[in-house]
């Protein structure tokens, strides 16, 4: 195609013999399908009743997930405009900790409409300002609809979590998690002088161990160290201990490790030897002059400073990970000392050191103590590691709604609810622009029917049924997906962030209206076209996304 890229009669060539390039429609048609390709792939995850996917890494580890975001980041995408999409699902991550996939499936849904749009010649600019207009006018709306909620107010608070938690590995325990989970953001919860709430999460740890079930997590006041004593001798239980963090090695000093040395008497290897003793020497009594009873160190600890630091009654631990050195620097208020010359007893923090009756765990509870953990067990890697996603999800949305303070009726009462309003408010709009409107209601649409097809149950049905229950003033009639019952989900105990959802919209929007933007790319390489602009999926998707193609057989839906 570059050599028709002329310009009054010149050739122009301003792209190597490879590359491409695709123009308007083209472009859109390309960019939408490839889109499209990646939101449909997480589609059938959404909700309760959604299936697993089973993600096979080209190094072979295996990742079992229902969750959006997981999902796309594993996915190894390389196509651009599919990435594009994958933003969506990282920043409605990091700003909402759930609803990743319906802002994936809201965005491909938004973009099927507009490709229906381009078929009917409506310009793209048309589109986005219609979707702008569309998705402004849903936020102001989800406030109207959404309901206040206290950070104390426990049973609404634990719906919320049990929400966040229905179709993932943690639910099997909701009732119980969902407790730990409030209780455990209730302790990292201040008050600000505004009378507004800071949920601060640094205070909040979560680990995990592998050979229990998920029923007997628990919350502890302050860490947990899965490490044991560096030697037997050591102390395991202590009150009161002044504890020295340390993120340096107690180890000989690599430069003279690795200097070659000649040795020619004996005398001098000896003497060799007691100068590395003494160096270790050295740092150990460093250690013990601080008045330090605990030292729990990030790197390793020589095994003759070991033995010195059993010998002075000293516990040690090494080989602590970084995030626990900070949680602990939090818990026991110290400072994670980084030269051991210049260390003094202000950077010791002082707290209890307790052994597990399995000997497979330290509790250490801060002096003046602030900091929980989040103990989740479970019976194997891959069940502990869908758990911790899902808990992390939880706790996310739990800390946002308690800073929030506003919840939703969910299982798709919001999203018919908005769709109703957005209709409305599209006669009011002007011009073509008004299609985009209506076209971004039927897209929000979208979750309650795919909702009720991933319960089996039929969407058209249930789209009618609920529709007509909003028309007669049910604001918060949603799908029971357990029954097919169309009824208040909240009372039912189907309760979502209110800020989640809008962030959820927003980025949707964003996304969609950056892939319409586009009318001309230009491709180094190939641009191979197969499947563009039809219905495809991940295999069929246009070039560029190799790295789906691959997976196709190991992403079929499991569980
Ligand atoms: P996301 O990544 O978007 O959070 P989920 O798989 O967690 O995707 O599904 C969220 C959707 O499932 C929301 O629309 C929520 O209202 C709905 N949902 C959760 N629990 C229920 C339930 N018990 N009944 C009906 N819908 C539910
Ligand atoms: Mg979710």
């Amino acid at each position: 195609m570059s050599q028709q890229q002329r310009m009054q009669g010149q050739p122009m060539i301003i792209m190597g013999e490879d590359a491409q390039r695709m123009k308007d429609k083209d472009a859109q048609e390309h960019n939408i399908a490839a889109a499209r390709a990646v939101a449909e792939s997480v589609q059938s995850t959404l909700g309760p009743k959604g299936m697993d996917k089973m993600l096979v890494s080209s190094m072979g580890s295996v990742t079992v997930t229902n969750d959006g975001v997981t999902i796309l980041q594993e996915m190894d995408i390389d196509n651009p405009t599919a990435e594009m999409i994958v933003e969506v699902a990282e920043t409605q991550e990091d700003e909402a900790g759930d609803g990743t996939t319906t802002a994936v499936a809201v965005a491909g849904e938004l973009l099927k409409q507009a490709q229906d749009l381009l078929d009917q010649d409506i310009h793209p600019t048309a589109m986005i300002r219609g979707f702008d207009i569309a998705s402004k006018h849903a936020q102001a709306e989800i406030d109207d609809i959404a309901e206040s909620v206290d950070p104390d107010d426990e049973e609404t608070i634990r719906k919320v979590a049990e929400t966040s938690m229905t179709g993932k590995g943690a639910e099997l325990n909701k009732e119980h998690l969902s407790q730990l989970i409030y209780e455990a953001v209730q302790a990292v919860t201040v008050e600000a002088e505004d009378g507004s709430h800071v949920v601060d999460l640094e205070f909040l740890n979560i680990e995990t161990q592998e050979g229990s079930s998920a029923g007997d997590s628990e919350l502890l006041e302050g860490a947990v160290i899965d490490k044991d004593p560096v030697h037997e001798d050591m102390p395991t239980d202590l009150e009161d201990a002044s504890v020295m963090l340390l993120d340096q090695p107690v180890e000989i000093e690599e430069a003279e490790a690795d200097a070659s040395l000649s040795v020619d008497s004996p005398d001098q290897l000896q003497s060799f030897i007691e100068q590395e003793e003494e160096q270790l020497r050295e740092k150990v009594d460093r250690i013990v002059d601080s008045g330090a009873d605990v030292v729990v160190c990030q790197k390793g600890i020589d095994d003759m400073a070991q033995h010195y630091l059993a010998k002075e009654g000293i516990l040690a631990l090494r080989r602590v990970k970084k995030t626990d050195m900070q949680f602990l620097a939090e818990v026991l208020g110290a400072n994670i000392v980084s030269d051991l010359d210049g260390v003094t007893a202000d950077d010791l923090g002082t707290g209890d050191f307790t052994r597990d009756d399995d000997g497979e765990l330290f509790y250490v509870e801060g002096t003046d103590s602030h900091g929980v953990t989040l103990l989740l067990r479970g019976s194997t890697e891959h069940v502990v590691d869908e758990l911790e996603r899902g808990i992390s999800d939880a706790l996310d949305v739990v800390a946002a709604t308690v800073t929030d303070g506003r919840v939703l009726a969910g299982g798709g009462a919001i999203e018919v609810e908005l769709a109703r309003r957005v209709r409305d408010h599209a006669d009011s709009v002007e011009g073509r622009e008004q299609l985009a409107v209506e076209a971004f209601a039927d897209a929000l649409e979208l979750v309650p029917r795919v909702l009720a097809e991933n319960a089996g149950l039929d969407s058209i049905d249930t789209l009618v049924d609920l529709r007509a229950a909003h028309d007669n003033g049910d604001k918060r009639a949603g799908l029971n997906v357990f029954t097919g019952d169309v009824e208040d989900t909240y009372e039912a105990g189907v309760v979502e962030p209110a800020h989640a959802k809008e962030q959820a919209l927003s980025s949707a929007t964003e996304a969609a209206n950056l892939v319409l933007k586009i009318d001309d790319i230009i491709s180094a390489g190939d641009l191979s076209t197969e499947g563009d602009g039809e219905e495809g999926g991940p295999g069929g998707a246009p070039g560029g996304m190799g790295g789906m193609g691959g997976m196709g057989g190991g992403m079929g839906g499991m569980m």
